[in-house]
């Protein structure tokens, strides 16, 4: 099976906003306006599969929206979900991994909020060409100019306006397309489906012309022979000034803006003519290579060997496990067997589809540059590679950040108990930032995430989707250990309890590393004091310890960890002597390398009216929390801070409260700090009392 779409003429997108700035309407929208039979509304009434349960079809919706494929003037557009709430960075890292352009939404009164601000950032991170779209043109307040500031200003983006809106807030009306010079509205029977062209307004033709000036000037500046012409007094084409805006659309000198109005049908099929004409095919993009040998590429073309890369997982009760994979090169058929050199396991390709807005398409074959749901891949993980057996490769994963917040779970009931493992594990399947332990000191299972939001999400979902009875301990923060002092020493495992004994002697050097740098192990034994064939035992010990650290039985992080010497007996010593012998040399190094515990510090945002400041600001004081900054954002108040997420159970009544219902806020994980000394001893105090000091 041949391609149908011509590899230029596919676009991977997704859209990035702060939470209510209308990403789900302006999806829909564009849904609506590229679909057949695509009503708006459909989805959310419910109203089209009235056979199936809701919650089924809130699945439906789950699974579709993952990445939903619509044509828009002969192009192939993917429109690749990216959530909305801050705990979820990791969501969107992963997305914007594996999409090649980005649509960033703002409020045309909110302007650029804090996620937008932090998104920004991510994606200039992965390098991601953006369009901007100006939503809710109509509200009052609405202020595109302003919008287009703060662009400038908070973002560091350089926003060249594609079009110009007729009138703000209750006088919005229309645009104008600074590329064709003329006035575009947008019928109301059809719901903005047909397009009204005329003359740019009077009074509005002088204010065209200058920035029709600056963007055929922006565009000039990307390309230096356009340039020479433009400067010697040349008029240019609208092919050039289109391509060089391309070119500066890509290369991320410049970013396209559009405005409109999603929810009253205003200006969404412009910025859908902007996806096609500025962000980039898949071609644009070029080559991925292997993450650790630049040499090994893939080209995006479909004569090349098949490389993909698994970036989202979900498990639907009909299909099992879908796993969603961008295709980087060659081409993936039904059938085909597979390698995911990420944990080195063959499978099968069982099931291929392409996800409409409202339907699954079961299609035989993928080319280079499609995201498609694959069924089949039992043992592939987010940010696997999965490619052709004959030729493998092995692309840049997802870096995913570790859990900080536990709480310990239990079936409500016996009946309960068999469906929680397994349920628990299909989620943990799906997202790569929830992981389940299981402790068997205590028989507990323990859920770790990414904030508290995050785990009561995953334990809603529980019992209403999979109707699991469950009951939740009290949250608890992911304490880390690590040493302030490097330290060395040895330690001699020996056994004489009749029969054969044991015997293993290993010298231990503990050493810092940065915070975040994770853990090291090095081998420096030389001679062959120990044999090579007790190293990986050596490396098992001090694993193992480190699991369970000696202060309050948390994680150690950030040590690197030298084996420089030590001795073995022919006869006694053996592998497991030496994995003893390195977990308790490692134990007894640690509390000597003034160990000291960190705790997750959150970034968090409280939004308020002015009058209750002083709240917001004493309410981070009061948690041990620092104040960054405090922003005047569209009438209200921003404060932002840094605090230790132990401080924050509770936070969204507390704020409430004090802001007799009107403050909100959004926290997402920052980094890990020490904890105070008093505080410290505190808790591990407490640990050992649990028994969890081991
Ligand atoms: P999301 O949280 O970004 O997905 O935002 P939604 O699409 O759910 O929109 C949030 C709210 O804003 C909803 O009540 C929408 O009806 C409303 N909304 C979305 N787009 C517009 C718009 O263009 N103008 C106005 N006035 N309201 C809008």
């Amino acid at each position: 099976m041949s391609r149908t779409v011509p590899l230029d003429h596919v676009r991977n997108i997704g859209i990035m906003a702060h939470i209510d700035a209308g990403k789900t309407t302006c999806s829909e929208r564009i849904l609506f306006y590229c679909g057949k039979n695509y009503k708006i509304g459909e989805v959310h009434d419910g109203a089209a599969t009235m056979d199936y349960m809701v919650q089924e079809q809130e699945r439906g919706i789950t699974i579709t929206s993952a990445a939903t494929v619509v044509q828009w003037q002969d192009h192939q557009i993917s429109l690749i979900d990216t959530p909305g709430h801050v705990d979820f960075t990791a969501e969107v890292e992963r997305s914007l991994r594996v999409l090649d352009g980005a649509i960033a939404l703002f409020c045309a009164v909110g302007g650029v909020q804090p996620q937008t601000e932090q998104v920004w950032r991510q994606s200039e991170k992965y390098e991601v060409p953006k369009l901007c779209f100006i939503n809710k043109m109509d509200r009052t307040g609405a202020d595109f100019m302003g919008v287009i500031e703060e662009i400038r200003a908070e973002l560091s983006g350089n926003p060249v306006p594609m079009v110009l809106p007729i009138g703000q807030a209750e006088h919005f009306e229309g645009l104008i397309d600074l590329l064709s010079m003329k006035a575009i509205r947008f019928d109301e029977a059809s719901r903005g489906v047909k397009l009204i062209y005329s003359e740019i307004p009077e009074a509005q033709r002088a204010d065209a012309e200058k920035w029709r000036h600056y963007m055929v000037e922006k565009a000039a500046e990307q390309d230096d022979a356009v340039l020479e012409k433009y400067l010697g007094g040349g008029v240019l084409t609208d092919d050039e000034i289109l391509a060089c805006l391309r070119k500066g659309c890509i290369s991320r000198a410049l970013v396209p803006v559009y405005c409109g109005t999603a929810f009253k049908n205003k200006g969404v099929q412009p910025l859908l003519d902007g996806v096609v004409k500025f962000l980039p095919s898949p071609l644009d993009v070029g080559s991925v290579h292997q993450a650790d040998a630049p040499e090994i590429v893939r080209r995006p073309d479909d004569s090349e060997p098949f490389s993909g890369l698994a970036f989202k997982i979900l498990s639907d009760k009909h299909m099992g496990k879908i796993t969603f994979v961008r295709v980087y090169s060659g081409t993936l058929q039904v059938g085909a067997t597979v390698l995911n050199t990420t944990v080195g396991a063959e499978a099968r390709i069982g099931r291929l589809f392409r996800m409409h807005a409202n339907r699954q398409e079961a299609i035989e074959m993928a080319h280079a540059g499609d995201i498609v749901a694959v069924v089949g891949l039992t043992k592939t993980r987010t940010g696997d590679t999965i490619c052709d057996p004959e030729h493998p490769i092995v692309l840049e994963s997802i870096e995913f950040p570790a859990p900080v917040i536990s709480v310990s779970i239990r079936p409500a009931s016996r009946a309960d108990n068999e469906k929680l493992g397994s349920t628990l594990h299909t989620l943990a399947a799906e997202d790569p930032t929830f992981l389940v332990t299981y402790d068997p000191e205590t028989s507990e299972t323990i859920i770790s995430g990414m904030g508290e939001l995050h785990l009561e999400i995953i334990v809603d979902r529980l019992r209403r989707e999979f109707n699991v009875g469950c009951e939740v301990g009290r949250p608890e923060v992911a304490y880390r250990e690590t040493i302030t002092t490097p330290v060395e020493g040895a330690y001699k495992h020996i056994k004489q309890s009749g029969g054969r004994g044991q015997y293993a002697h290993v010298c231990l050097r503990i050493e810092l590393q940065e915070k975040g740098q994770g853990f090291v192990f090095e081998n420096e034994v030389k001679g062959g004091n120990i044999p090579g064939e007790y190293i990986p035992a050596i490396e098992k010990g001090v694993i193992k310890a480190m699991e369970h650290g000696p202060c309050g039985g948390y994680p150690v992080v950030d040590v690197k960890v030298t084996v420089y010497d030590g001795s073995y007996h022919e006869v006694d010593s053996n592998e497991f002597a030496f994995i003893e012998a390195a977990r308790v040399c490692f134990r007894n190094l640690f509390l000597k390398g003034n160990p000291e515990l960190l705790e997750p510090i959150m970034d968090v945002e409280v939004t308020v009216p002015e009058d209750y400041m002083g709240a917001a600001t004493g309410s981070i004081c009061q948690r041990r929390g620092r104040v960054e900054g405090m922003e005047d954002k569209g009438g209200v108040k921003l404060v932002r801070g840094f605090v230790p997420l132990g401080e924050m159970f509770g936070y969204s009544s507390a704020i409430r409260t004090a802001t007799q219902g009107r403050g909100s806020f959004t926290m997402h994980f920052e980094h890990y700090e020490a904890v105070p000394f008093n505080l410290a001893e505190a808790i591990m105090e407490k640990r050992r009392k649990e028994n969890k000091v081991r």
